[in-house]
């Protein structure tokens, strides 16, 4: 076990685990950290502390997390677990992560910065002297300096049967409007040209408060979604920047967000978990907003916004799940022509009330209808990426070594980092003509690649 060092400034070594609302904990965690004073790294060599912020979700995700805590004990010894899985109940009723880890210092579930931060400062005493002027006004982020993740609320109020995040994160609770806005304000000074809005569920924004009326910039604002965005696009616009939304799930209200779309306001992009299409598995699965008109909606959106691509992520194999409702998703997938979709397998995570439905599909099913139903989905996707060739995209740039001269890597408006394709930007025929991260460009669409996009910078 590592004896705390004697430096002026002491080190804690941070591991961030998860989603981007877990990534958004962490970015407040190691803000209030560099506030105060402490240096952060993110190995365990030389810190005096290592916080390791988990995720509960899957079990895989619970097995890298207890791994990495196991991993931390060994290098380091002194370690505070913070996240989902700090969350969680053992066999025993216990806490999950102290009974398999008895030794940890502390444990704390997720959006806990000011529990986390206790927990620092009693075993690892904050310096005298904090040179709070170093912290940067947008504060600590993990993310590449041109896009960030704008987190709106927390928790939320569904009870799907296949998830257990309600329990771990609570009901929702949306953050003030102005404080949101600032924030998102803060980000652009910064440079940052991508504002990625996350949530669990980014259409309930404000439902809590009952919509209240906030103030930003000295005039009210409501605590709403239509309004956030509203105001995240005029905002953007000042600076050049996109506006991506996350989470959205398909109420009446998202209708009023596409004309702010087709306007150029925000990204005409939505990203809309739907995990299924027939009504009945969505039924059993406790999904908010009704599924039932979810093609006409896709369609009604698309002809107010011809330009839209729409995200998705479904289950396949949900317990109950027939031969007939699996091909009711298939055509699904095909007639809505959803651009990107991802899907997983039913895996059933531990405490949630799916695992009691009757007929649960088998393993290999599950597996294989994964299969099939990635089959189509690529195929559509494809398709649709297909019809980009000849156009010309504004792409924003991720990588381009030497100023872009051998090429580079970047998305346009279709692509959400991290899980969407790229634009591979090939090194571009005028001499005079660099690339820069950050930047945008314009480029001309010469192929399409799987998920991704070639193109010619002009
Ligand atoms: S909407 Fe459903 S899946 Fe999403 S966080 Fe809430 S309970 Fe979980």
């Amino acid at each position: 076990m590592n004896a705390p060092a004697t430096s002026a400034a002491p080190k804690v070594g941070f591991v961030s685990l998860g989603c981007p609302k877990a990534l958004t904990d962490s970015e407040l965690i190691l803000t209030q950290l560099s506030a105060e004073g402490y240096q952060t790294s993110k190995t365990f060599d030389g810190a005096d502390l290592v916080i390791v912020n988990t995720c509960g979700f899957i079990d895989d995700a619970v097995k890298e997390s207890l791994d990495t805590i196991g991993e931390a004990l060994a290098e380091n010894g002194r370690v505070i677990v913070t996240g989902c899985l700090g969350a969680r109940q053992g066999d025993d009723g216990g806490n999950m992560v102290q009974n398999i880890h008895p030794s940890v210092l502390a444990v704390t579930g997720p959006h806990a910065t000011h529990e986390v931060m206790e927990a620092v400062h009693k075993h690892l005493p904050k310096p005298h002297d904090p040179f709070v002027d170093l912290v940067p006004a947008q504060g600590i982020k993990l993310t590449p300096r041109h896009y960030a993740y704008l987190k709106i609320s927390e928790g939320c109020n569904h009870r799907c049967t296949f998830c257990i995040i309600p329990s771990m994160r609570g009901d929702l609770v949306s953050r003030p409007i102005g404080d949101v806005l600032t924030e998102a304000r803060k980000l652009f000074e910064a440079g940052v040209k991508e504002l990625l809005v996350v949530s669990q569920d980014t259409s309930a924004y404000g439902v809590d408060v009952k919509y209240r009326t906030g103030f930003w910039d000295g005039k009210p604002v409501k605590t709403r979604m239509f309004d956030l965005v509203r105001e995240l696009g005029e905002l953007a616009k000042g600076f050049g920047a996109w506006v991506r939304l996350h989470y959205v799930y398909p109420y009446p209200h998202v209708d009023e967000v596409l004309p702010l779309m087709a306007e150029g306001l925000v990204l005409p992009y939505l990203d809309v978990p739907l995990q299924h299409s027939h009504p009945d598995v969505l039924r059993r699965m406790k999904r908010p907003a009704s599924g039932e008109r979810n093609q006409e909606r896709i369609q009604q959106w698309r002809d107010v916004c011809p330009e839209l691509v729409v995200r998705s992520t479904f289950i396949a194999g949900f317990p109950g799940e027939t031969e007939e409702e699996f091909a009711h998703l298939l055509d699904f997938v095909r007639e809505a022509q959803i651009d990107r979709a991802g899907c997983f397998a039913y895996s059933p995570v531990t405490g949630a009330a799916a695992n009691e439905l009757a007929n649960p599909v088998p393993d290999e099913l599950r597996e294989e209808r994964r299969a099939r139903f990635m089959a189509v989905a690529e195929a559509v996707s494809a398709e649709r990426l297909q019809r980009r060739v000849g156009a010309t995209m504004q792409v924003l740039v991720d990588s381009a070594p030497g100023m872009g001269k051998k090429g580079g890597v970047g998305r346009s408006y279709a692509d959400a980092p991290e899980i969407d394709g790229t634009v591979r930007l090939l090194p571009p025929q005028k001499i005079s003509k660099t690339l820069k991260v950050g930047e945008f460009t314009k480029a001309r669409i010469v192929a399409a690649e799987g998920h991704d996009l070639v193109a010619m910078p002009v």
